[in-house]
């Protein structure tokens, strides 16, 4: 397929940040297998195509397992994956499972049918991985996905937490790493447009999906429109957390700090007694320090 001119730079700025995205992480090294899941969607197909590219060039050697499972939900399009998996040449695994009829028979109508749904899948996704010999698991989650999650556990769940790049799974037998961590969702969008890929539609179930993450979805959509890059500011912050100003006494020893404590020092001291001024943007941090040294 002959890229045109903005997809090949498209392209090549995917294929940085994800490497990106590794380096810093540790995600993938020498001797992995790594499991890709190919759900159908835009975001895992982007996900498998850039690994292939960055597998080609990587100082490290690498294996690619790609793995799609058929959850037997109604009008799948069950041969789109696996000729698609066969045109790329890459090793693959195709697993069929009707988690679709215990996930319904389960669940009262009405109700939503996700959790049981993922979790279902999570454990099928935990056993192909035993079996293929995968060291690492690769999701197709992004940046957007990453701030949609710390909003939603923020607002609903009363916790500060997101979804890491990187982890161990709770049983502590896989890690599972996201390389998409650093693209966002819509340089992934236009990506999977212009390569054409032979996208498998989500809601073959029926299910609404989560109302609550469709909530978040639409505040950070109306709050880029109105202020560009607010979930690019937003990721960053992720990477840059002081505890020394939050109020986690697991994070920090407030209870040790005494008049002396490198703490009025340290990430920029307490501003309690220097408001920013009225109008100042987030996209201005050298505002603040300005008006402070003027007033
Ligand atoms: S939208 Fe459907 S397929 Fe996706 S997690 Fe929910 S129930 Fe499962």
């Amino acid at each position: 397929m002959q890229l045109s001119h903005t997809l090949l730079r498209l392209k090549k700025r995917l294929e940085s940040q994800v490497g990106k995205a590794i380096a810093d992480y540790q995600m993938i090294a020498d001797g992995d297998t790594v499991l890709v899941c190919v759900s159908g969607g835009k975001d895992s197909y982007t996900l498998l195509s850039v690994l292939m590219a960055l597998r080609e060039r990587a100082p490290v050697k690498f294996r690619l397992v790609a793995m799609n499972l058929d959850q037997k939900q109604p009008g799948f399009p069950a041969e789109v994956l696996p000729d698609y998996l066969t045109k790329m040449g890459v090793e693959h695994r195709i697993v069929e499972q009707d988690t679709y009829t215990v996930v319904k028979s389960k669940i009262p109508e009405g109700k939503t049918t996700c959790s049981l749904c993922s979790r279902l899948r999570r454990g099928i996704i935990y056993r192909i991985a035993k079996e293929v010999g995968a060291t690492k698991i690769a999701l197709g989650h992004h940046r957007d996905d990453i701030v949609h999650t710390l909003f939603l556990n923020l607002f609903f769940a009363g916790q500060l937490k997101a979804m890491p790049p990187k982890l161990v799974t709770d049983d502590g037998s896989h890690v599972v790493i996201r390389p998409l961590a650093y693209c966002s969702e819509s340089d992934i969008a236009r990506f999977a447009r212009g390569m054409a890929y032979p996208i498998i539609p989500c809601n073959l179930c029926g299910s609404q999906g989560n109302l609550q993450r469709q909530k978040i979805r639409e505040m950070m959509a109306d709050w880029d429109q109105r202020y560009p890059g607010r979930t690019e500011v937003v990721f960053s912050a992720l990477q840059k957390i002081v505890p020394s100003h939050l109020a986690d006494q697991s994070l920090f020893d407030f209870k040790g700090l005494r008049p002396g404590h490198p703490l009025s020092a340290m990430d920029g001291g307490d501003s309690v007694f220097d408001p920013p001024a009225l109008g100042q943007t987030w996209s201005q941090p050298g505002a603040l320090a300005l008006q402070v040294v003027k007033g």
